[in-house]
């Protein structure tokens, strides 16, 4: 063990999202006394929430009393969704485990840091080994319709069940069986097979989704690991006015829900890893650095964020007899092109909130106009078809008629994200996106939608926000943190290392450095695997990565 015993622990970790839950097994396996502090609460199957209608079990908002695990956070360029939890995103997530293609290893400022194309396949095997991901088996009516619409546009060889980490029967057992831990010698806990009850966004109640309190933090907690649930980190700074942390760091917390008696505390480490995500580690970072407790943070914080170019849009069959929210969150996907990537999502049965967002769909041009347009054809499509039209957004049977779909783009483009004072609350900074406008909608995407509401014999769905706002939503926020060669680049390097300091690190989704194109816990993951791969055992460490020496070596070439 590394003699530290001055200190509270050897590591305390940020987060406990997949580069969070990763980075705690990881490092209690190497021997270290690791915390973890997490925002968010802990959720089991008895405390979730049935329905998307259970508002305040479901979001995240305490100071108006939602205590929930999902998060909406609202930005000029960007609607940001994100995960809250103990287990981070993995509560409200869908699932969906992709490896991205290799090109983007090409593209970036970590191009050339490191042979990725070759090191990184073992990475995404041990990430898919331990998040049991497998591929889906239960595809439900909307992965049928899905299928059977890019058959008619003519992609429907490139149609494919997704990779999902989800505990599911073997073909002819039945679902909703509970066995011992099949995934970890007996060490896990028990598991359910999955129902195909489509709830997983809600997460899941049947204890089938591999969400990381199952698996990478249920064994790290098994190994010592201790989760601080409703812990929110609020400073950081070195010990001993050592500036670059090499005599270890406090942390300091306050409790996330109170509004009153927020218990502050004060803990020690060696070492830190900010894993609170892209949004949440760029939040920490730059009140950080703005308020002097780490003012060697790279200037290029805040650059690069990736939206993984998102639509959202879909097609409501009113009356349909198939039950379109049966089947897991996101079955199936197909490329409608070679940079457009499409996925049928789904609510479960009675999750109709959602309904209050959708309207008809509306293309065109983002601005005045698209608004125009849109208000031209809802007129229009009254006047035509009023049932089929006003059925779009009735709460009813919302989830059950609806297939969502979720278009993801692999083109580059960023935005980026600023500490600043707003014009209308000047007391204080925020973050706040600068930069070129994002898409709000994918015209191929569209059609597509078209097609689809044509076979299903229902309406195609845009969301209304996108249209009225002119803001895209995303639930896959990257970058922001990104790996790079230098500080004038990027905030970590290619091991996560922040620049400037010693022995503390960057494992989440703020080190992506190019759009993936598809769905990124997989990729945060086995980033997190790799990062842990080259940090030693306690026994051996000496406490110095080499980070500030190997830097400052760079400077001087
Ligand atoms: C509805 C939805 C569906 C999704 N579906 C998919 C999918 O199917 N497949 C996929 O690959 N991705 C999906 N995602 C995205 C995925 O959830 C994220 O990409 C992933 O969780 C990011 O991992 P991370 O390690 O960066 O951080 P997270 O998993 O977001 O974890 C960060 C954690 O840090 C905590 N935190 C933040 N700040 C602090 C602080 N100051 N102190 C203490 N704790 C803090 C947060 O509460 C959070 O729990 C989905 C997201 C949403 C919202
Ligand atoms: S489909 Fe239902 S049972 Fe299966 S993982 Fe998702 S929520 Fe759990």
């Amino acid at each position: 063990m590394p003699h530290t015993p001055q200190y509270d622990f050897d590591f305390i970790v940020i987060g406990s999202g997949f580069g969070g839950s990763v980075s705690a097994l990881r490092l209690t396996e190497k021997g270290y006394r690791v915390a973890v502090m997490e925002m968010g609460r802990r959720w089991t199957p008895e405390n979730l929430p049935p329905t998307s209608w259970y508002l305040h079990r479901w979001f995240w908002e305490p100071a108006m009393a939602l205590r929930g695990f999902f998060r909406m956070r609202y930005f000029r360029h960007v609607t940001i969704l994100h995960g809250c939890a103990v287990g981070g995103g993995s509560i409200t997530y869908a699932c969906t485990m992709l490896r991205p293609p290799a090109k983007v290893w090409d593209n970036g400022s970590w191009v050339g840091l490191a042979n990725w194309k070759s090191e990184m396949p073992q990475h995404y095997d041990t990430a898919s080994r331990m998040l049991g991901v497998i591929e889906n088996r239960i595809l439900g009516p909307s992965d049928k319709l899905l299928k059977r619409v890019a058959e008619t546009v003519g992609v429907g060889q490139t149609f494919y069940p997704t990779h999902v980490a989800i505990f599911e029967a073997p073909e002819g057992q039945p679902a909703g069986v509970t066995v011992p831990d099949p995934f970890f010698g007996g060490e896990g806990p028990d598991r359910t097979t999955c129902k195909g009850c489509g709830g997983c966004m809600m997460g899941c109640r049947h204890g089938a989704k591999n969400t990381l309190d199952v698996n990478y933090l249920y064994l790290a907690e098994k190994r010592g690991a201790q989760v601080f649930a409703e812990t929110k980190v609020v400073d950081v700074r070195a010990l001993d006015d050592i500036a670059d942390g090499g005599n270890g760091y406090e942390v300091r917390t306050v409790n996330s829900i109170a509004s009153f008696n927020r218990t502050p505390r004060r803990f020690t480490c060696r070492a830190v890893v900010f894993s609170a995500s892209s949004l949440g580690t760029m939040e920490l970072l730059f009140h950080l650095k703005d308020k002097g407790s780490l003012p060697h943070i790279s200037d290029q914080l805040g650059r690069y964020v990736r939206t993984n170019s998102e639509s959202l849009i879909g097609v409501r069959v009113p009356r349909s007899t198939d039950d379109l929210s049966k089947g897991v969150a996101i079955g199936s996907g197909v490329y409608i092109d070679e940079h457009t990537h499409i996925e049928a999502v789904r609510y479960p049965e009675g999750s109709n909130t959602m309904s209050m967002l959708s309207t008809i769909l509306t293309g065109g041009h983002p601005g005045a106009g698209r608004v125009g347009l849109w208000l031209k054809n809802l007129c229009s499509s009254l006047l035509h078809h009023p049932w089929k039209t006003l059925r779009v957004w009735i709460p009813y049977r919302w989830a059950s008629e609806c297939v969502i779909l979720l278009c993801m783009q692999a083109l580059e483009g960023h935005i980026d994200m600023k500490w600043q004072r707003h014009i209308y609350w000047p007391f204080r900074k925020f973050l706040v996106s600068r930069g070129q406008r994002v898409p709000t909608f994918i015209p191929a995407a569209n059609d597509f939608a078209q097609k689809f509401a044509q076979v299903a014999g229902g309406t195609a769905m845009s969301m209304l926000p996108e249209i009225l706002f002119d803001v895209p939503g995303t639930a896959h926020c990257l970058g922001g943190a990104v790996i790079a060669g230098s500080p004038d680049r990027g905030v970590v390097d290619a091991r996560h290392r922040v620049f400037g300091y010693k022995n503390m690190y960057v494992c989440d989704g703020s080190v992506v450095a190019a759009n993936l194109g598809v769905n990124p816990s997989l990729t945060i993951t086995a980033l997190a695997e790799r990062a842990m791969s080259f940090i030693p055992p306690a026994k051996e460490t000496a406490w110095d990565d080499g980070a500030v020496a190997e830097q400052s070596a760079h400077r001087s070439k």
